[in-house]
């Protein structure tokens, strides 16, 4: 147990006896190169909005190109997840006008700007392309706000015609939660958004602070559905990310862990607690935790149920 406790103090994510599940970070606004000093395998969510946001217009192929290869080589050797950029909604972009909406969570966000505007994804594929041409970097390109396996394949189709090589999308809809032994054979990668997907599973808007119990990531139904993506993930081989805010809470991600992720992304500060409660669990553990989670009748008996019977050290 020492040894265990010690070795999972740094270094790369693994499970007790030994399965890798590497440990990535949620990046956004900040100095590349202060990211890229901690302690992670890489980075499993590039938040692209902040060359986005506060601007007039939109910035150029070439003023992306130069921001993408500096996060990029930050990084050297370590590989990136990119999200293309998640305009609308909570994050509404003055040049990307979306028209009159009485429910912008609903309406035309994330991949569904590119509807209406197309030529800034094309712009920003193209950038990222050239920036990973430039560093040799290992980046994957992923599309948030994706519903069915029809848009997972038409951006694979977009992504790869502007020199992408692996290209994925983020699950943050039901609808592409139900469907994912379709989508999944479509991309080489998924990453699930909790934050969102809690917000369309539970029908319950993300930005209020007034049902908290309804947004908990450890709402059962939830994590069926993440189990949903996670089987047809293993069935297919295809990897399964989490990246939104659940794979920060370390009992969770054991959890998350049993319904099949294959990595987890976070904000730095939650990377030791996570690495250290993966390395005191096998992967048989995170399964039976997952089942006990799954089989709760709420959020709260789940996070009980599954506190009782992980070890101590969580
Ligand atoms: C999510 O929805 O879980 C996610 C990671 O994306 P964002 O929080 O940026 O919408
Ligand atoms: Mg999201």
């Amino acid at each position: 147990l020492r040894r265990s406790l010690l070795s999972s103090s740094t270094g790369p994510g693994a499970t007790a006896d030994g399965v890798p599940i590497p440990l990535l970070l949620n990046v956004g606004e900040g100095d590349p190169e202060t990211a890229a000093a901690h302690d992670s395998e890489g980075v499993g969510l590039l938040r692209t909005e902040f060359l986005f946001l506060e601007r007039t217009e939109p910035p150029t192929r070439e003023e992306q190109t130069v921001a993408y290869a500096r996060l990029f080589a930050a990084f050297a050797g370590r590989p990136l997840t990119v999200r293309t950029l998640d305009a609308g909604s909570d994050k509404p972009l003055a040049f990307v006008p979306v028209g009159e909406e009485d429910n912008p969570a609903l309406g035309v966000r994330g991949y569904r700007t590119a509807r209406l505007h197309r030529d800034l994804l094309v712009d920003q594929l193209a950038a990222i392309a050239a920036a990973t041409k430039e560093t040799g970097a290992d980046v994957r390109v992923m599309a948030p706000m994706v519903s069915t396996p029809g848009e997972a394949e038409e951006f694979a189709d977009l992504a790869r015609a502007q020199g992408v090589t692996r290209v994925g999308v983020m699950i943050e809809v039901p609808g592409a939660a139900l469907l994912a032994d379709r989508l999944l054979t479509k991309v080489d990668f998924v990453s699930i958004g909790t934050n969102d997907l809690a917000q369309y599973t539970m029908a319950t808007d993300r930005t209020l602070g007034s049902l908290p119990d309804l947004l908990d990531p450890w709402q059962p139904s939830l994590l069926s559905l993440i189990g949903t993506v996670g089987s047809a993930g293993e069935h297919l081989r295809t990897p399964v990310g989490v990246c939104g805010e659940a794979a920060a809470d370390p009992l969770l991600a054991l959890v998350l862990v049993g319904l099949g992720a294959t990595s987890l992304s976070m904000s730095a500060p939650a990377l030791p607690g996570v690495r250290h409660a993966l390395a005191n669990h096998t992967r048989g553990e995170c399964l039976r935790l997952a089942q006990l989670a799954l089989a709760a009748s709420s959020a709260e008996r789940a996070r009980a149920a599954v506190r009782e019977a992980a070890r101590p050290e969580v």
